[in-house]
């Protein structure tokens, strides 16, 4: 039976960063393309109006190229807003009111989580949580145990197939175009795998600071914001076994079983750096201990990967804002007709969309000698792929749990890097605009008979070197 399609769309938190930078755009393009056919119920404890809370849509709106006032006429009349408490029955029970017929409201919880807690009670309570589901934003928890116990709140109301986490990393067609080259291409099948994969590399760098966020950024650091999630979602795409498309939640469950099999960090698997300044950013304490870098090296237990090293770093103030994969092969036998770097393919996710198989080609003369060269199979820019927020709402409109995160693997990624949360590993300073502290480059010695320099980057651009 299809499940039904969302009603009504519920924003708790309605005033805030995330409705006005991701959630009106969002919206916005939905009713361009006539996918929005509900109304939006924004909910917060600051008194608005709603003329107010439509004047903030518009000011999230009207620099979207091709700005449409007929369009945005639409969205408007779609908005409602109730102010209140979120705790307070009062709050929930003009909620009911509002959503009238609505049988199967969708609840955007856009607030901080702390405040989840009451307003699920609420929910449960007022009736407005039957029949309906729930998006939570990341982070989902702060830990292992944190993220059990957000699970455990979500699930006194909701089950587990009506809750939505939203990873936006999952709704970019450059991480699900990984899904699609690896299962949709025969040809990769045979060397996808420890027999002639060497290492996996995985950059995800940001040429900025914390840019003003310097509060939010010390609750959270490297590897609470990025590789917990962002970082290991892609190496589960990399590395999970063929989902059975059948069902909207095989995707999920393929990535759990794969965050399963890697092995729980070690003290010694990580490096940890701290932009030289960031001390001095806005909300950062003067001796905060932690990271705007983190590189880690991920062992997967799997008979398709066991022995090969999952190299994954991330950084502000790097020398360049991009996020990439390269999946290098080990060498050919004839090692001497290619010297340097082996064959691999590339993942470029942002900013551009690139997918490319790195070989050789003979070198025109006299030498039998390999040049290196790419082969492209895909090369665009991201411009015209729809928003990860759009899609990601659609499907939650409709139900179609794939793209999220699931329970199981949200805490089995937790559970990788719980050992060396905190500061359980040294903290290196390192310069801005480097690739962060020297000691990353320890992290791949000895571990693989890589003959070619890990963290490569081999299509760089300038100033992306590494
Ligand atoms: P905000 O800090 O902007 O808070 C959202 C709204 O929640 C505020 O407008 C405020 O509304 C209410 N609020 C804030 N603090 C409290 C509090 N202590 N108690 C009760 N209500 C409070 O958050 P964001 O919009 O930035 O983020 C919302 C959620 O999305 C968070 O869980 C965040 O971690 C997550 N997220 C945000 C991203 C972003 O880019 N902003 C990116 C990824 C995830 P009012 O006072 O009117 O009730």
């Amino acid at each position: 039976m299809n499940a039904p399609h969302s009603d009504a769309l519920v924003i708790f938190g309605a005033t805030g960063d995330l409705v006005a930078k991701k959630i009106f755009p969002a919206l916005y393009a939905m009713e361009r393309r006539g996918r929005l056919q509900m109304p939006v119920i924004g909910v917060a404890r600051s008194d608005w109006t709603i003329e107010k809370f439509r004047s903030r849509a518009r000011q999230s709106v009207e620099k979207i190229e091709g700005f449409d006032e007929a369009v945005f006429a639409k969205l408007q009349e779609r908005l409602h807003y109730i102010s209140g408490d979120y705790g307070a029955s009062a709050t929930h029970a003009a909620l009911r009111k509002e959503l009238g017929d609505a049988a199967h409201p969708l609840h955007y919880l856009a607030i901080p989580p702390s405040v989840f807690p009451k307003v699920i009670e609420g929910l449960g309570q007022s009736g407005c949580a039957r029949g309906a589901r729930v998006i939570v934003e990341k982070p989902f928890g702060r830990d292992l145990s944190s993220a059990q116990a957000l699970s455990a709140t979500l699930h006194t109301v909701f089950d587990e197939a009506s809750v939505f986490r939203i990873d936006h990393y999952l709704g970019k067609e450059s991480v699900q175009n990984i899904l699609v080259f690896r299962f949709a291409n025969t040809f990769l099948e045979p060397f996808w795998n420890r027999s002639y994969v060497e290492s996996v590399q995985i950059t995800m760098a940001e040429k900025f600071g914390v840019e003003g966020r310097g509060g939010f950024y010390e609750e959270s650091g490297a590897i609470r914001d990025v590789i917990q999630n962002h970082l290991i979602q892609v190496v589960g795409f990399l590395a999970m076994e063929p989902p059975q498309m059948n069902s909207n939640q095989a995707i999920r469950d393929e990535q759990a079983k794969l965050f399963r099999m890697i092995r729980p960090l070690r003290t010694d698997d990580v490096v940890r750096g701290q932009y030289r300044g960031y001390r001095e950013e806005d909300g950062v304490a003067r001796d905060s201990k932690v990271e705007t870098f983190a590189a880690a090296r991920l062992r997967i237990d799997s008979p398709r990967w066991s022995g090969v090293p999952f190299f994954i770093r991330s950084g502000k103030c790097l020398p360049a804002t991009m996020t990439e994969v390269l999946v290098m092969l080990k060498p050919p036998a004839l090692s001497e007709l290619c010297p340097g770097q082996a064959n691999y393919v590339r993942f470029r996710l942002s900013p551009d969309v690139t997918i490319a198989i790195g070989a050789r080609v003979k070198r025109p003369g006299e030498e039998l000698i390999g040049d290196a060269t790419e082969l492209k199979v895909v090369n665009r820019p991201s411009g015209d792929e729809m928003g990860a927020y759009e899609r990601l709402l659609g499907d939650a409109m409709i139900g179609d749990g794939t793209l999220f995160a699931g329970q199981h693997g949200v805490e089995a990624a937790w559970a990788v890097v719980q050992p060396v949360l905190g500061h359980a590993t040294p903290l290196h300073e390192y310069k801005p605009g480097t690739w962060g502290p020297s000691e990353a480059e320890e992290l791949t010695t000895g571990i693989c008979e890589c003959r070619s320099p890990v963290w490569l980057l081999p299509h760089a651009k300038d100033g992306e070197s590494s």
